[in-house]
């Protein structure tokens, strides 16, 4: 069972983006998920797929709430759908290690050109 959702952070980007308080180029919205072109893509089609709630990263929505992190997945497949992608990659960058800037849960769809692999 879902705890409460945690409260939006002042100070995180992609609360405020949820909040519309931060515009961006949104492509698909549900009761839980928002999903947006990233502002520097890396790829012909870069979307990010977000939990409405905030959590800090995949490991920490997946603990806290299965069914929203079930959510996010489908909404990456969706994305893909639309965007017809036939190979893409989902990517989920988790501490300032591998990546990650914005601790807000956020899956990278990627694709519309070859990905190489392993990425760097
Ligand atoms: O995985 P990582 O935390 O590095 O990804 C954050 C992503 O958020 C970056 O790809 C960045 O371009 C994107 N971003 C965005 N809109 C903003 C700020 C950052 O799409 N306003």
């Amino acid at each position: 069972m879902a705890q409460e959702a945690p409260a939006p952070q002042d100070d995180c980007l992609f609360c405020r983006i949820v909040a519309k308080e931060i515009p961006a180029t949104v492509v698909r919205e549900t009761e839980t998920t928002l999903a947006f072109r990233d502002i520097n893509p890396q790829a012909p089609t870069h979307v990010l797929v977000i939990p409405k709630a905030h959590h800090r990263d995949a490991a920490a929505l997946a603990a806290a709430d299965p069914a929203l992190a079930a959510d996010v997945l489908r909404e990456t497949q969706a994305v893909a759908d639309d965007e017809q992608l036939e190979s893409y990659r989902i990517v989920f960058n988790t501490g300032s290690g591998a990546g990650q800037t914005v601790f807000h849960t956020h899956a990278h769809v990627m694709g519309g050109r070859g990905l190489q692999w392993p990425p760097g």
